[in-house]
């Protein structure tokens, strides 16, 4: 059986940062007065904006793309700026260069921050001491935040509230499909209620690693997209490691964030946190494959590789495993370079997809927003 809704001026797909945002976007500066979100789980920001490393890139992370990094430096104060409460600011960040198998040395990384103008300055004694200097070529002192996806969750409900966005939760987009004069239809499942047929003037598909996995008239992306399971494992970090993230580059090595949202750190690998890849296609569901998925946890691996370079991480405690499904574009995958997919489907007119490869990239995509001509008969 379907039923109806009343019509909507856009319907967002997706209730992670992204879709929250640009429901914002549109209801504040576009003046859109219906939007409906629909998210599939029962609470907004609880898949890939919480389940990531919480790192507000400054650039420091992309010497192997250099578009990436600038962007990350022009969109970091901007986040600080419009989400001051989600920023962690008081932490020691360090950046290392191993000695061996990197692809960068100390020289070139030193230059490439100067180039993005990024601070960058040798790390004290204290602090170069927590490393193997047989290991480590070179330890610096950085400035790079953290985020808590938490304060952002609470962020966007507010706002969302406040903009009159319905939000109908626990409930999957399956189809969208062309309607009559110029309308959209848009087929929602879930498990309380009939199938819904929704009908709107705009689609916004931010469904990141579910952004290929529609029926009906929709195309799917021009762009080739990359699936991954990954690991990040929540530690407890020892005094030794308490109040500093650490990355090391450039190569097969590892960070250790804060983790905001539970007062923790995440330890990732290079190695150890991607457990499985597949080229995304429409019909094979991410969100079932990491399911059916046994998440078998690596950290045993991850903290026996990391302990050769940084001997404290030895005495951390392992908590759990948050285990996610990475998105990213096919051809970034040789400079990990995170740029947004930003796609106007002309087979189904009104139709967007969107995806940003991390957070702060939201600039990118509402500056895409911002030059698209919106039907202003919204009454
Ligand atoms: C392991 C990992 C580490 C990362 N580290 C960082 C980092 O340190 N810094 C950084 O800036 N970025 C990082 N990222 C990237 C960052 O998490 C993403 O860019 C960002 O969260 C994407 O937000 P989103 O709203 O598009 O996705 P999501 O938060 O995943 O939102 C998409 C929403 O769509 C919903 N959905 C999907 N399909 C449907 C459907 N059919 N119907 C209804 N709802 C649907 C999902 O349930 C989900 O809530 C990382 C990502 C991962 C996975």
């Amino acid at each position: 059986m379907s039923g109806t809704d009343v019509y909507q001026d856009a319907v967002i797909i997706g209730g992670g940062f992204y879709g929250a945002s640009i429901a914002i976007y549109l209801a504040k500066q576009r003046g859109f007065k219906r939007i409906l979100l629909i998210e599939r789980e029962p609470a907004l920001l609880t898949r890939a904006s919480y389940n990531n490393q919480a790192r507000v890139h400054n650039g420091y992370h992309y010497p192997r793309s250099f578009t990436t990094a600038y962007r990350s430096r022009v969109n970091l104060p901007k986040f600080v700026r419009d989400w001051p409460d989600a920023v962690k600011q008081d932490f020691t960040k360090l950046y290392a260069i191993a000695r061996r198998n990197s692809k960068v040395t100390a020289k070139q990384f030193e230059r490439f921050c100067r180039e993005i103008g990024a601070k960058i300055q040798p790390a004290e004694p204290a602090l170069r001491a927590l490393f193997e200097p047989r290991l480590i070529e070179d330890v610096f002192l950085v400035e790079e935040y953290a985020f808590d996806a938490t304060k952002l969750a609470g962020w966007a409900e507010r706002e969302l509230n406040e903009c009159g966005v319905q939000i109908r939760f626990e409930t999957r987009v399956t189809e969208i499909s062309n309607g009559h004069n110029e309308t959209l239809r848009v087929t929602a499942q879930s498990d309380r209620d009939a199938e819904k047929l929704i009908t709107c003037r705009y689609v916004f598909n931010c469904t990141y690693s579910g952004i290929n996995q529609f029926k009906g008239d929709f195309p799917g992306t021009r762009i080739g997209l990359k699936q991954e399971i990954t690991e990040m494992a929540l530690m407890q970090a020892p005094s030794a490691l308490q109040g500093l993230g650490i990355t090391v580059m450039d190569g097969p090595f590892f960070s250790m964030m804060p983790f905001p949202a539970r007062g923790l750190h995440t330890l990732s690998h290079v190695r150890y946190t991607p457990h499985l890849h597949w080229q995304d296609k429409q019909g094979i569901d991410p969100y079932k494959r990491l399911n059916d998925y046994d998440h078998a946890t690596r950290v045993d691996r991850m903290v026996r590789d990391v302990g050769r370079y940084l001997p404290a991480v030895l005495e951390a405690k392992y908590v759990e495993s948050l285990f996610e499904v990475k998105t990213v574009l096919v051809k970034n995958e040789g400079d990990d370079g995170r740029p947004i997919l930003f796609e106007r489907h002309l087979e189904l007119p009104g139709c967007y997809s969107v995806l940003g490869g991390k957070i702060d990239n939201i600039y990118d995509v509402l500056e895409k927003l911002e030059s698209e001509k919106f039907e202003s008969t919204f009454t």
